[in-house]
């Protein structure tokens, strides 16, 4: 079997060109910076593919070092698309200056050292081959609680590209094994071999990644109320059930505020749906902005919210006095109505059998505030401070 070098490149190019010509028509415009970046990966990667063999035919030696270092430079952005879509996926990865400096430094150290094969040949490959180390360590780290194994393709293929990019950096700088760039030595075509093949495989990587961040999005719907942002009656119980294990695990304390906004119906039917849906709304980030780190805060339905704490009912009450008046303060100045509400407050007891039981006696208590009045908070238990 024979394999040309040249001929390799020029398919990878080639399969490169095809995949970022349909990928927007199988993904659509809709999509994110991430998906958009690794489009980018291909097109350029395409590109430098491209330049290089281009150069090879470039009648001048001006023109050969002005493609070459365009081949070098469209090779270097593209591993920087890959590097940001992974950072875009994944967030912030590791070493993005360093990365920056490399991307830089390689086509123009490329550019003023190209009369010497040997300097331009190494820098371009040493380099090249640092920042692919660096796409193939972004990657993998820092992991994720939720593991995935588009992330150990990228890892495995950006790992052997670098490490045949070394090679030939190393052949080219230090011996006179590869004296030409689309010389037959083993090690050139098992880098032009691999580059065929980890297209097929980063492009698999990229639409499973893709489809997992549908996942995501989907997810997030599913749980949050779109009109407020807070977790819906679902999200709440997910990690109320969170709390929950964590409230036994360490023998904390666990308090369930359930709220429910007063004659929410007349606002409604006095000040229209629209006014109805700003104070809720309204509510749900004066909830945000006075519960603390780790209390978690969720309308559960209509005009209910609730607000569950790792404390005892004491804390309780100056959270609900703090809530109470920046509603009063805030409702007339942004609605213009009084706005109220009536609390239930229950703690978690150690023969509770999950949240549920937790939530029925709060909810009981907010009853009692319901028929004592309103705009009050009732204790399903007397409060200990
Ligand atoms: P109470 O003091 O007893 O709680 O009286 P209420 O009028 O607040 O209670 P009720 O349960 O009778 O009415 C709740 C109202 O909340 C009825 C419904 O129209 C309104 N509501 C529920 N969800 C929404 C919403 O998303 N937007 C708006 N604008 N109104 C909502
Ligand atoms: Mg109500
Ligand atoms: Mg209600």
């Amino acid at each position: 079997m024979q394999l040309d070098f040249l001929t390799l490149l020029a398919t990878t190019a080639i399969s490169l060109f095809l995949i970022s010509a349909s990928l927007p028509l199988i993904m659509g415009r809709n999509i994110s910076a991430a998906a958009r970046y690794v489009q980018a990966t291909l097109l350029l990667q395409a590109m430098a593919w491209v330049a290089i063999i281009v150069s090879n035919f470039a009648p001048t030696p001006l023109s050969d070092r002005v493609i070459s270092t365009v081949s070098i430079g469209c090779g270097m952005a593209a591993q920087w698309m890959n590097y940001r879509a992974l950072a875009g996926w994944l967030g912030p990865r590791p070493w993005p200056r360093l990365f920056q400096v490399l991307a830089v430094a390689a086509p123009l150290g490329y550019f003023l050292g190209f009369d010497s094969y040997a300097f331009r040949v190494g820098w371009a490959n040493i380099l090249l081959a640092a920042v692919t180390l660096l796409v193939a360590r972004a990657a993998l780290w820092p992991q994720l609680p939720a593991e995935a194994g588009w992330r150990r393709l990228v890892f495995a293929s950006m790992l052997t590209m670098a490490g045949l990019t070394l090679a030939r950096g190393v052949l080219g700088a230090f011996t006179d094994q590869y004296p030409h760039f689309s010389t037959p030595h083993p090690v050139n075509l098992a880098f032009a071999l691999a580059a065929c093949v980890t297209v097929a495989l980063n492009t698999i990587a990229l639409l499973v990644a893709w489809r997992d961040e549908a996942e995501f999005k989907l997810r997030e719907l599913a749980v949050t109320d779109p009109l407020t942002g807070l977790p819906n009656r679902r999200g709440f119980e997910e990690r109320a059930q969170a709390m929950l294990a964590h409230a036994r695990r360490h023998e904390l304390p666990l308090t369930a505020l359930m709220l429910d906004l007063d004659h929410f119906k007349q606002v409604n039917d006095l000040h229209g749906h629209e006014v109805g849906d700003h104070a809720l709304e309204l509510f749900a980030r004066l909830l945000k902005d006075t519960r603390r780190n780790g209390d978690l805060a969720a309308r559960l339905g209509g005009e209910e919210f609730c607000l569950l704490l790792h404390d005892d009912a004491a804390a309780g009450v100056p959270l609900d006095q703090r809530l109470r008046q920046r509603l009063q303060q805030a409702a007339p100045a942004e609605l213009g109505l009084a706005l109220d509400f009536s609390a239930g407050m229950a703690t978690l007891r150690p023969d509770d059998t999950g949240i549920l039981p937790l939530l029925a006696r709060a909810d009981a208590a907010l009853y009692e505030a319901k028929t004592a009045g309103r705009g009050r908070l009732c204790s399903a238990a007397p409060i200990r401070s």
